[in-house]
């Protein structure tokens, strides 16, 4: 069994510093350096699990291997570490809680008063240490939210205790905001401070400070910041604004947060974690000049973050193929029949976005139907898929108000229909078709000749599917089911035979692009829409 080093990492000043990506780049150098490793996050909203959340929240819900829906961020560990992650690497509070009083009515606290403290942070230590049960060398939470924060308090006590539960095992990294006064020109350390004194409040004495700023730290800076907040020199750690996140592990190798951590846990420091590869990727994301236009049509393109790893997965592709994307969100709501050509024309290539309910599908289909028609590659994802379906059943088929039962349950041609494992489902929580599936390809289809295999396993977070009745009408007309789940008989993937790449998939490839892996459908996709 391995002495597993716990690592917290807490953020102060505000939200959106960057936790998940300082998490992920130190992850990626200690495993460089040999290291296990796993991330988990630690969510403090009452919510079970992000699954039934709007993107407009929190952004994109990431769903692993073994079918959890989780926080974004875990979307980033994986990508940065090429690790899998699972259900125990996102803890929500509403999970904690909701265990807590699962125990308490099964009378397992024997008459006593449940309480935050001990029994919530109990809980809360449980998670964490279960993780590291599983003989990693490091075990790296991070805590959402931001230090003061009232729902983050049971959290910054379980790390409390922690450490001194398990001294010299455990570590704490609090990343902070140095921002720059443009008018004074200069660098502020204050709010540093004043977070620190918070979580000083709280018994925690951070070990390293991370600081996030747009300028770099001076050395006065870095010594001020050093003195006030009683951690050393070396352990003043500074995290400038870069082009791309990908160069973040790079920084952080520059600035030895490596180092800073091993050292303060008593590891014997030697060499340097060797990068050259993930360098070299990072040269090609920002050294790339030829892109192609792409459009990325949904109806929550007023946050990119809704259509996060869609995002990271064409970067890895565009690494890969030395060719990048040019990636522009449209909104499906505004597109129709009239506008669609004069949108859509400059693009080299369009992906419809996932998604649920009846808003902006017309547009979604609008968009398909000038794809189709006009020979421009085509990525449909889950509900992307979906309409495509719908969009050749009405606009090739004939079949007049064709619709998925989702948006129009009376419709006279149901081609996606709800699950027959979903019929009796009422609750909306974690009760999807979720995770991973396997899925057999046919030979002769474009997918086929981008993964190079057979059998294939992809992540999956739907309810409706391909209505198996119409399978063999599209086939006549030239839509394909070019990739059946051998289990159940779904239908995962639907290509066109005449034309140049358009396709469907029922799952989510960009939950599985890593920078090391990009995922072949993206390349495939990137190289049609150069051509
Ligand atoms: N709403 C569709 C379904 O549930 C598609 C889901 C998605 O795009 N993730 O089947």
């Amino acid at each position: 069994m391995k002495n597993t080093k716990y690592i917290f990492i807490t953020g102060g000043v505000t939200s959106s510093l960057g936790k998940g990506i300082i998490s992920s780049s130190l992850a990626k150098l200690l495993i460089a350096r040999g290291f296990s490793v796993t991330i988990q996050k630690l969510d403090p909203y009452i919510n079970i699990d992000p699954g039934t959340l709007n993107p407009y929240e929190h952004g994109e819900c990431y769903v692993t291997e073994d079918g959890a829906e989780t926080d974004l961020d875990l979307g980033h560990y994986e990508r940065f570490t090429n690790i899998t992650t699972s259900q125990a690497n996102n803890v929500t509070t509403g999970r904690i809680y909701q265990t807590v009083i699962d125990k308490e009515r099964r009378g397992d606290y024997l008459g006593k008063t449940v309480q935050i403290i001990p029994h919530i942070t109990d809980e809360i230590k449980r998670r964490i240490k279960l993780l590291g049960k599983e003989n990693y060398d490091f075990v790296i939470t991070e805590i959402g939210g931001t230090v003061g924060d009232i729902e983050s308090f049971p959290y910054i006590e379980a790390i409390r205790q922690l450490k001194w539960e398990m001294e010299g095992s455990t570590l704490v990294i609090h990343l902070t905001l140095v921002p720059y006064l443009s008018a004074s020109k200069e660098l502020k350390t204050k709010p540093t401070q004043h977070s620190v004194k918070m979580l000083l409040e709280s018994g925690v004495q951070p070990d390293i400070l991370v600081l996030r700023t747009e300028r770099e730290l001076t050395d006065e800076v870095r010594s001020k910041v050093a003195k006030f907040c009683n951690v050393n020199l070396d352990s003043v750690i500074e995290s400038i604004d870069v082009e791309t996140i990908y160069e973040v592990p790079l920084l952080m190798q520059k600035e030895k947060l490596d180092v800073a951590v091993l050292k303060k846990l008593k590891f014997p420091v030697s060499g340097t974690p060797d990068m050259k590869k993930w360098k070299l990727i990072v040269e090609k994301i920002k050294n790339t000049t030829c892109s192609v236009k792409i459009a990325l049509i949904g109806k929550y393109v007023e946050l990119p973050d809704a259509y996060k790893s869609i995002n990271e997965s064409l970067i890895h592709a565009g690494a890969y193929n030395n060719y990048s994307a040019d990636l522009q969100f449209i909104h499906s709501e505004e597109i129709n029949s009239e506008n669609a050509a004069s949108v859509l024309k400059d693009f080299g290539g369009i992906i419809v976005a996932p998604g649920f309910g009846h808003r902006g599908i017309e547009g979604k289909i609008e968009a398909i139907k000038f794809a189709r028609e006009n020979n421009i590659p085509f990525l449909g994802i889950c509900l992307g898929m979906q309409c495509a379906v719908i969009e050749f059943a009405r606009n090739k088929l004939n079949l007049i108000n064709a619709n998925s039962t989702e948006m129009h349950p009376n419709t006279p041609h149901p081609v996606i229909d709800l699950m027959d494992e979903q019929k009796s489902v009422i609750d909306l929580g974690g009760t999807m078709r979720l995770g991973s599936f396997k899925c057999t390809l046919s030979k002769e289809s474009k997918l086929y000749e981008a993964y190079g295999v057979v059998n294939i396993i992809e992540r999956h977070r739907h309810r409706y599917e391909f209505n198996n009745k119409y399978k063999d009408m599209f086939e006549k007309n030239g839509m394909k089911a070019t990739g059946i789940n051998p289990d159940s008989g779904l239908v995962e993937i639907i290509e066109l035979s005449e034309h140049k790449w358009f396709t469907g998939v029922q799952f989510h490839p960009e939950y599985k692009s890593t920078v090391l892996n990009p995922h072949p459908i993206f390349i495939q996709f990137l190289k049609a829409c150069k051509d």
